[in-house]
Order: C-alpha cells, then structure tokens, then sequence
C-alpha cells in the first residue's frame, strides 16, 4: 500500500476510535497526520461522521494548505493542523477533540496542572490553555502553537483540546490521557486542592516515558 493510501486508512481508523472513546460526538473534532517521505498531511473531511467515513473520504494537503487529492472539503481546522506542523517538527501527529472534561476546563480557562505521572509523562507537563480565537482561524493556529509550545497537548479555550504526537496512536493516548487528567483534577478540587509534581520530577518522568517506558 502506497503512503497516502496507508495515512488515510489509519485517520480513518482513529475517527471511530475517537468515537468509541467518548472523545467527541457527532462530527465535531478533526484527525491529520504527515504522510511519511512526502510533505503533505492526510486530514479528515469537514462536517462529515465518523462512522461513516471511507479513506476517500480523506483529504491530502501539502503543507501551503493546497489541496493533492481528495474530493471532499477537508477540516475547517487546517489552518491550526498547518500551523503546528510547520512550527513543530517533532509532530507526526494531530487529533482535536472537543470531550467533556477537558473542554471544562478550557471554558473556565483553567490549565491541567502537572499532577499526574501519566500526563507528565506524555504531555511534557501542564496542559495550558491558549488565548481565545474563533476555530478555523488562522488566529487559532498562532494562539495554539505559542500554547503547546514544549508540550504535547493543548486546551482551545471556550472549544476543547488538542493532541498531538509521533504517531496517530500516540496523539489519540495523548488525548485520552488528558481528558482523564482534567476529570480527577475536577475531583481533586472537591478534596481540597492539587499537589503540583516539581519540574525536575516532570522533566525526570518525560525523559522515562521517552527512552525506558517502552518494549524498546
Ligand atoms: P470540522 O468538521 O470542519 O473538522 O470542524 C469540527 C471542529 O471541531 C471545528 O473546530
Ligand atoms: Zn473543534
């Protein structure tokens, strides 16, 4: 199978797969992911479910934003998707989500502080949130990226949150992980407040979870 063939298949399978983990309903969020040897990115479609997508359903991209192939208008998020590709070359990987907790958080503009060993470890540290700016903006991608900047994950105030990583399965754990952080958090306020890990034990934890916390 050609590269732009496999790229699509896989955002296809992490379409349902968001579904299935109660990441997002209906066809909000956005999935994309750099095609491998080429400089393009495969995105989903805008507005279309996920239950129901096909792999030609996926739009291919070069990274101007100029259309390769596909028939479908892709995302109204491929400015933001651009934006962190071009600003960060460590990312393979992007999935935008709009799931309960996290998306709590963002309209209280409140981050996810460094807290929990998971989410240091494969977020980097606190999940901040980034100024506001209306989705499908070009605004939103420059607020996102100065946001998630040494970090793997995002909260878009008033909207949701964003993950990213070297891989599509890596960027949907990313956000999994995050939506469970912003929920024991929440809880953690109820039992009187959040114990926030020192960054030389973040910083340790990241370095694990990227050169040990493998089959190698
Ligand atoms: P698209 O369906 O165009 O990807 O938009 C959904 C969304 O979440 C916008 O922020
Ligand atoms: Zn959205």
């Amino acid at each position: 199978m050609d590269q732009q063939s496999a790229a699509r298949k896989k955002v296809v399978e992490k379409g349902k797969e968001i579904l299935a983990a109660n990441l997002t309903i209906g066809t909000w969020g956005n999935i994309s992911c750099r095609i491998s040897g080429e400089n393009c990115i495969a995105i989903t479609p805008s507005g279309m479910s996920y239950n129901t997508l096909e792999p030609e359903d996926i739009v291919v991209l070069d990274l101007n934003g100029n259309i390769v192939s596909g028939k479908r208008k892709p995302s109204v998020e491929v400015p933001l998707h651009l934006s962190i590709y071009n600003a960060r070359q460590d990312v393979e990987a992007i999935i935008h989500t709009h799931s309960a907790y996290a998306t709590a958080m963002a309209v209280a503009r409140k981050e996810i502080p460094g807290a929990v060993e998971d989410l240091v470890q494969i977020a980097g540290g606190n999940v901040r949130v980034n100024d506001y700016a209306l989705p499908g903006t070009e605004q939103l991608g420059i607020n996102t990226v100065k946001a998630l900047e040494g970090r793997y994950a995002v909260l878009l105030a008033n909207h949701g949150m964003l993950g990213v990583g070297r891989d599509l399965d890596e960027a949907l754990k990313v956000c999994q992980i995050v939506e469970k952080s912003a929920q024991i958090v929440l809880l953690a306020q109820m039992m009187g407040g959040v114990v926030e890990l020192p960054q030389e034990d973040i910083d340790g934890m990241r370095k694990f979870y990227l050169e040990v916390y493998s089959q190698g």
